[in-house]
């Protein structure tokens, strides 16, 4: 395997499949079969998950909710995500620990470093739920935070596009997939692959980030093995 430890986001969005909102049970245990393909490799596994699917804070907010208020709702939709995918993983016979970024003791561990780090260690997928605990972020930043504190090798992008293009492939049919790409033209392009904050604090700390289609079965493990499917974003 290219990658030993691996930082793996997936959007809130992600868990609904095919529906308009919640969770696809089918989704997850899709993404926990694909995850298991890894770990069985030995390959230490930790995520963060969004919570997009549930709510968003900007959402709240451009409909008058207090946008802080907003964003503790946000937070704990990444919970109930932590949770759904932590149960999918387990019926897949992968040992789990959530840990959150805010207290929420009887249901996830806090977030501690070095046990963490232990875990992972042991062989057990660490899901990083709660965000950053604060608001004003997103779990995209969120997940670059914890990718370097646990000093993953890679952050793995999962998303439903294989990559990325000059312009928005869904839109535009001639749309040009990179191979890969330096973070400064990431952003001399104007290109989105996460927002500015977590995308600066990726650059950086020289941490590499790869955009791939997580909904086809089997490229998490080529995307480990150094396949090179999707878009290595690099220095
Ligand atoms: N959020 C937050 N602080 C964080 C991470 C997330 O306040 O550090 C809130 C914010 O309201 C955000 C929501 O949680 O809109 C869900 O996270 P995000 O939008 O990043 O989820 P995704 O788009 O990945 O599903």
């Amino acid at each position: 395997m290219k990658y030993k430890r691996i930082l793996l986001k997936l959007s809130g969005e992600a868990l609904m499949g095919s529906r308009q909102y919640g969770i696809d049970p089918e989704r997850l245990s899709e993404y926990a079969e694909d995850i298991k393909s890894i770990t069985d490799k030995g390959v230490e596994v930790a995520i963060v998950i969004g919570g997009g699917n549930i709510f968003r804070g900007v959402a709240g907010a451009s409909n008058g909710m207090d946008r802080v208020q907003g964003d503790h709702m946000g937070m704990l939709a990444t919970i109930i995500n932590g949770l759904a995918l932590q149960s999918a993983l387990e019926d897949a016979g992968i040992p789990t620990r959530l840990q959150s970024a805010i207290k929420i003791n009887e249901v996830a561990e806090p977030f501690i470093r070095r046990k963490a780090l232990r875990h992972l260690e042991k062989g057990r997928v660490v899901i990083f739920g709660g965000g950053t605990g604060n608001p004003y972020f997103t779990t995209d930043s969120a997940a670059v935070l914890r990718a370097i504190e646990i000093e993953a090798d890679v952050i793995l992008k999962g998303t439903r596009v294989d990559g990325i293009y000059n312009t928005d492939p869904e839109k535009d049919t001639s749309a040009i997939k990179f191979d890969d790409i330096t973070f400064e033209d990431v952003l001399r392009k104007g290109l989105k692959v996460m927002d500015t904050t977590a995308f600066t604090l990726s650059q950086e700390n020289e941490l590499p980030i790869i955009v791939f289609d997580m909904n086809k079965k089997g490229n998490l493990l080529k995307v480990v093995s150094g396949e090179n499917i999707g878009t290595k974003v690099k220095l």
